[in-house]
């Protein structure tokens, strides 16, 4: 046996699908190590009010929610830790797992559940400016433009929920969308039309965000007739989707072109058996809060399951010798 830390069950992420696996493993007695990532709470802690999950009749605050997730993991026996899942080697059983760069632990089940992050245009003006104007959360920046300009890019139930949350606190949002509509479901577009300070460019692409040390305007096009203007903000709020957080499984699980991991139909199995994956990781498709807490409920089951199994092979095989 290796010098490594031994963990029974360890799970890699702390949005809904980690701490709803958590809950469930603890309680199931797999002892589960989880550890929370650069984001503890995940997505849910940089949004605002969320109307959507069940048992919560009023709402309830994104950030509130988390922390309601990690007590009740806590609370039911899981070993809650900050730290960043490096490296992965799953040639071996336990399979290895490289914690902040620094060390190696051992596990015999683990559930990926380490969601995704948003996206950028890719502009070189976006990683220049980032922090001085350029952000992807207007939940954690707008405040610092109260009563200016500022725009935001996308046309998704993200970019509606920042446009109305931006509107609140500034005195207008731009709201640049590249096609010809929105792609945000329709409760969402009625608000984002019915709310006067937020102004909306369809078929509208940035080109370019300008501003020495700090966002001072951004120059669009119009991808339909080539028109260029620009517009004065104070701030760019970036808000076109997100991108799986995989990266350190590439070489072992399989993913689709987008990096989104796979798992077997109606389970949270992946190609390797053991793996497991719950949540925004594994879900272009739904990507809500609730179905991410479903699918970590999935995994650990699933986790259940094969560790179960695997220790009643080692008896039987124990017994035979
Ligand atoms: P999304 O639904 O994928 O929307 C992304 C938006 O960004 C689309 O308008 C897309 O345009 C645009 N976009 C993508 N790449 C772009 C680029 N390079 N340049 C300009 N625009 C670009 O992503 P999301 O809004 O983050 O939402 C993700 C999921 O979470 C969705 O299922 C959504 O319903 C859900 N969600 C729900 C709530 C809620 O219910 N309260 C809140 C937030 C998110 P195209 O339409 O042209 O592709």
């Amino acid at each position: 046996m290796s010098d490594n830390e031994q963990v029974h069950c360890l799970i890699i992420g702390s949005g809904p699908a980690g701490y709803t696996a958590a809950i469930y493993a603890a309680r199931a007695n797999l002892k589960p190590v989880l550890y929370q990532g650069i984001q503890p709470g995940g997505q849910l802690t940089i949004t605002t009010e969320v109307e959507n999950y069940p048992g919560y009749p009023e709402g309830i605050q994104g950030p509130e929610m988390m922390v309601d997730f990690e007590k009740q993991a806590r609370r039911m026996g899981t070993d809650i830790r900050y730290g960043l899942a490096t490296k992965v080697d799953f040639s071996v059983r336990p399979f290895k797992i490289e914690i902040d760069e620094e060390k190696w632990l051992d596990a015999d089940a683990i559930i990926i559940a380490t969601g995704a992050s948003a996206q950028w245009l890719g502009l070189e003006s976006e990683q220049r400016l980032n922090g001085f104007g350029v952000s992807a959360c207007a939940v954690c920046d707008g405040f610092f433009f109260r009563g200016k300009e500022v725009c935001i890019i996308g046309g998704g139930d993200t970019a509606a929920e920042e446009a109305l949350y931006l509107s609140k606190i500034c005195s207008v949002v731009h709201n640049f969308v590249r096609r010809d509509q929105f792609r945000a479901s329709k409760v969402m577009q009625d608000r984002v039309m019915n709310t006067p300070n937020i102004k909306v460019y369809w078929n509208t692409e940035v080109d370019e965000i300008l501003g020495e040390n700090k966002v001072e305007a951004v120059r669009i096009v119009n991808n339909k007739t080539g028109e260029k203007q620009v517009i004065p903000v104070s701030a760019y709020f970036v808000a076109i989707g997100h991108k799986p957080n995989s990266d350190i499984f590439k070489s072992w699980i399989d993913m689709d072109e987008s990096g989104y991991i796979k798992t077997l139909p109606g389970s949270a199995k992946t190609n390797i058996e053991g793996v497991f994956a719950a949540g925004d990781v594994q879900d272009k498709i739904y990507r809500q809060a609730v179905t991410a807490a479903g699918s970590g409920c999935m995994a650990a089951l699933d986790a259940e399951r094969y560790l179960s199994l695997m220790e009643h092979k080692m008896m039987t095989e124990a017994k035979t010798l």
